[in-house]
């Protein structure tokens, strides 16, 4: 028989796993790979973990016990490697017999998982001891534009009498980022230099940036691939996908503004990319889907290949975001971080389903483990603003914060912290936890 294992009547017997505003009670479950330490042998090594609570559950160490025992070995050696990968690249039943069994060893009323109980009581570590590690080895990573309010804000900038490209309602706007400098949360990002533009028919500088920014973004990790020339149809395209993380892309606009003509943008964001530690499966983000966005009607249908029923009726994913920057000030001062603004991935123009459609629609293969971003995720209220490029129209009118300082652009040892939960009537709230970064001064 079934288990939904997104049933919000769950318990677990980790109490943390029901503490007020947690992210991860027992329906989430959330992947990841951390660092363990060690401190009688000073050792790290990597595992992968599920997330309950304030507690990181070692896949690792469960798998060395009978816990796992009944799951195939595909599934066993999965849980015993350094990335993700593997994981996301077992079968869909794979992955539903593998949930439920950490469901029911976390699950309070399971009398039949009782025996493991010490054995996963050894694997739960407090996720204060893990240090977060990217969770795939990330072959290729793209970055959308998906967001037609961020499209649109960012194009008035430049263009203020033609704010969005004729282009826009039809193609799934994308680059090809650097997967090599996407880092996990909590690393700090060094201000970059790069080639700012000279005043009127100047050299331009080589210096550091001096408008540094973040883009609230959410990332999809692909779980199966597709071949080389074999595009994935739209009514395909969700099943590609394995679960859902934080993005921040981190972006130097004075640099981007001199250099994106005619390819796009390059160093602008090729720095650093930061992701969120917990992968949050679309098994999880079941009781969240909804919708497509609601094209209004003057805008042209989509084409047939990104035109799926289902995707259309339940491809988009109900999860809000926020952003907030702690300044050094306010950290001094063990002031609360400033909310800079709210957004909701289901206001997005392109679904995940659409951006998998699209990007594989020429023969381009997709692999396990690659991370297709969103684009910043802005909202149609000015409080759903998903980077300061937008937020301060470009420096022009600086944020003020709540200790009265302000920012036109992010200073040298700002913080910034990306947040997602998902929450509605009748399903348990669940969470991403966060992703975060702190800006170093140049070198
Ligand atoms: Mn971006």
């Amino acid at each position: 028989m079934a288990v939904n294992t997104c049933d919000p009547a769950l318990r677990s017997w980790v109490k943390s796993a029901h503490a007020a505003g947690t992210d991860f009670p027992i329906q989430n479950l959330p992947y990841g790979v951390g660092r363990v330490l060690v401190p009688e042998t000073t050792q790290a090594g990597a595992d992968v973990m599920v997330a309950i609570g304030d507690q990181a559950l070692s896949l690792r160490r469960l798998a060395a016990t009978a816990a796992l025992d009944g799951l195939d070995d595909g599934v066993k050696q999965a849980c015993r490697e350094i990335t993700l990968n593997a994981l996301m690249s077992l079968s869909k039943e794979q992955l539903r017999m593998l949930r439920e069994r950490i469901s029911a060893l976390l699950e309070e009323a399971r009398v039949e998982t009782m025996p493991h109980r010490a054995a996963v009581e050894a694997a739960l570590l407090p996720q204060s001891s893990v240090f977060p590690m990217v969770p795939a080895a990330i072959g290729d990573y793209t970055d959308f534009y998906a967001s037609i309010f961020h499209a649109t804000n960012v194009g008035k900038l430049f263009r203020p009498d033609n704010p969005l490209l004729p282009n826009y309602k039809y193609v799934p706007i994308g680059y090809h980022g650097r997967a090599s400098s996407i880092v996990p949360s909590a690393t700090s990002i060094l201000r970059p230099k790069g080639q700012l533009a000279g005043a009127q028919g100047t050299a331009p500088s080589f210096a550091p940036t001096r408008m540094l920014d973040y883009e609230l973004e959410v990332g999809a990790f692909v779980g199966h691939g597709n071949g080389f020339g074999h595009p994935v149809p739209i009514d395909e395209a969700r099943e590609h996908l394995f679960g859902l993380c934080l993005v921040n892309d981190w972006s130097a606009r004075d640099i981007q503004s001199w250099e994106y003509q005619p390819l796009g943008p390059f160093l602008s964001k090729s720095f650093a990319t930061t992701v969120s530690p917990w992968v949050v499966t679309l098994d999880a983000l079941e009781p969240f889907r909804v919708s497509a966005y609601e094209r209004p009607s003057e805008d042209p249908a989509s084409l047939p290949y990104l035109n799926g029923e289902d995707d259309q009726r339940r491809g988009g994913f109900d999860v809000r975001l926020e952003v907030l920057v702690e300044t050094p000030r306010m950290r001094d001062a063990g002031e609360a971080p400033f909310l800079l603004s709210r957004s909701n991935l289901r206001e997005l123009y392109w679904t995940p389903g659409q951006m998998v459609a699209h990007h594989t629609s020429n023969g381009c293969n997709l692999r396990t483990g690659d991370l297709l971003a969103t684009g910043t995720v802005s909202g149609s209220e000015t409080t759903a603003r998903g980077c300061l490029l937008e937020i301060t129209a470009r420096g022009a009118q600086p944020v003020v914060l709540r200790n009265g300082e302000s920012r036109k652009f992010l200073e040298d040892g700002d913080t910034v912290i990306l947040r997602g939960y998902c929450e509605r009537a009748g399903a348990a709230r669940i969470g991403f936890g966060e992703c975060r970064g702190t800006v170093e001064p140049a070198r």
